[in-house]
């Protein structure tokens, strides 16, 4: 996959929802409203959201300043629409924008209240909306800590980590406003992240300074797992930051997008090639070359007892010990992900071979976990072998168009394991830490 091909859009996303989840029934946004505060307005759960946040950094501001109370917001909070602009920040005219901001200058929150809340609430849910407002909110803390001489991409991810312990607070049943969350409420938070770009009111110059939604659902998840304090210390040292070390303009350049056919046969030569070297790292055992079919939905090859994704339009079949995949649906992943949908969804069906191939299971949520986390390891090898002519190179949004197909995959598939949440740390661990953090 030479070339970045990053087309997932709102609409995209919603339309693969719609064609992963069939006739099934969704987990989308509308399964967020069994809440008994479901019917609440937009400015209503902005206006809890903020409350919260308030709540949350007063109680926890101290542990990350050296015991100094937390102070309130000096500019408030302004709502704003096309008809009644934001606030000045600094010397910039308040400008209308679908965005949400943190002024340092003015010490203000200014949000479009007209478009991107209510869109956000009703495509995503309302604790989408609440970690639009923890991000914002870990920007303010930032400046209250003087954290702020920092890459903006470091900044970017540390008010998202900050952003996951509040979240991991309400999770906890912190919160009196958000309270009861579940992880399907999460997993459509996330869909939401992977759709925003943050827009400073100062000096966001650089499309690529803001970290691909990998980087950024990484940093949620560390202040889910390891609190505010962790996010506190993030500095340009100590951060993973994948975009940095393998972004390559010359490919975007290049607009070297795999066409849809060769992005197949693309991956699928690369996982044989990859495997044919894993395999008997992790078993000790020869791999035997792997049979990978394409189907017509209406003449799918029998198998007894599919390992099946997608609602079956993809499968491993143990007694046949092959892998087929409907064409036609892996290509409405492809043109709503970009090319690495197909590399993550082949990768996935390979994983599942392996694991029947030694014996391990597939099933339930900790056989899933395995699979991405193996799944995410062809990944670490992509990212670390020599740069060859004739292998394949991956770009910084290769892995969104991973992690999105991913996440869309486990929306569609509900509440029977794992969560998008948890695939999505699985399939890091993998591409961040290889072959040994899988066994
Ligand atoms: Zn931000």
């Amino acid at each position: 996959m030479t070339g970045i091909r990053a087309k997932a859009s709102l609409a995209a996303g919603a339309a693969l929802f719609v064609a992963l989840s069939g006739c099934s029934g969704g987990t989308g946004p509308s399964s967020v409203a069994a809440t008994p505060t479901a019917s609440l307005s937009p400015a209503q759960v902005v206006d809890k959201a903020l409350s919260d946040m308030q709540r949350y950094w007063t109680e926890t501001y101290p542990t990350v300043s050296g015991g100094k109370p937390f102070e309130p917001l000096q500019g408030g909070y302004h709502p704003y629409t096309q008809s009644t602009p934001p606030p000045a920040c600094g010397g910039e005219e308040g400008v209308y924008q679908p965005n949400a901001f943190y002024c340092p200058v003015g010490d203000f929150i200014a949000w479009d209240a007209e478009k991107l809340i209510p869109q956000l609430q009703s495509q995503f849910g309302r604790l989408l909306v609440a970690l639009v407002f923890a991000h914002e909110y870990g920007h303010a803390i930032q400046h209250r800590l003087g954290d702020t001489d920092q890459p903006t991409v470091v900044l970017e991810q540390q008010a998202d980590c900050y952003a996951g312990a509040w979240l991991a607070d309400a999770k906890a049943g912190h919160s009196p406003s958000f309270t009861g969350i579940t992880p399907a409420q999460i997993d459509d938070a996330l869909a939401g992240m992977l759709q925003l770009r943050d827009q400073p009111g100062t000096s966001a110059t650089n499309p690529g300074a803001h970290g691909n939604a990998f980087d950024r659902i990484r940093a949620l998840q560390d202040g889910v797992e390891n609190g505010a304090t962790k996010c506190a210390g993030y500095n340009a040292d100590n951060l993973p930051i994948t975009e940095v070390p393998f972004t390559q303009r010359q490919d975007a350049a290049n607009g070297g997008n795999l066409p849809y056919g060769e992005a197949v046969t693309t991956v699928v030569n690369d996982l044989e090639a990859y495997w044919a070297k894993a395999y008997p790292q992790l078993t000790g055992q020869p791999w035997k070359p792997l049979t990978v079919q394409p189907f017509d939905p209406s003449s799918a090859p029998a198998c007894p007892k599919p390992d099946a994704i997608a609602d079956g339009a993809a499968f491993y079949c143990p007694e046949g010990d092959f892998i087929a995949y409907d064409d036609q649906k892996l290509q409405v992943l492809y043109d709503a992900f970009g090319d690495n949908a197909v590399g993550l969804i082949l990768g996935d069906l390979y994983a599942r071979a392996v694991q029947h191939r030694r014996g391990a299971s597939t099933e339930g949520s900790a056989g899933q976990l395995a699979v991405d986390c193996l799944n995410g390891t062809w990944t670490y090898d992509l990212l670390h072998r020599p740069r060859q002519s004739n292998t394949p190179t991956l770009s910084p949004g290769d892995l969104d168009e991973a992690v999105g197909a991913l996440l869309a995959l486990a929306r569609a598939t509900g509440g029977s394991g794992a969560s998008g949440f948890e695939r999505i740390a699985a399939y890091r661990n993998g591409v961040l830490n290889g072959l040994s953090a899988c066994k």
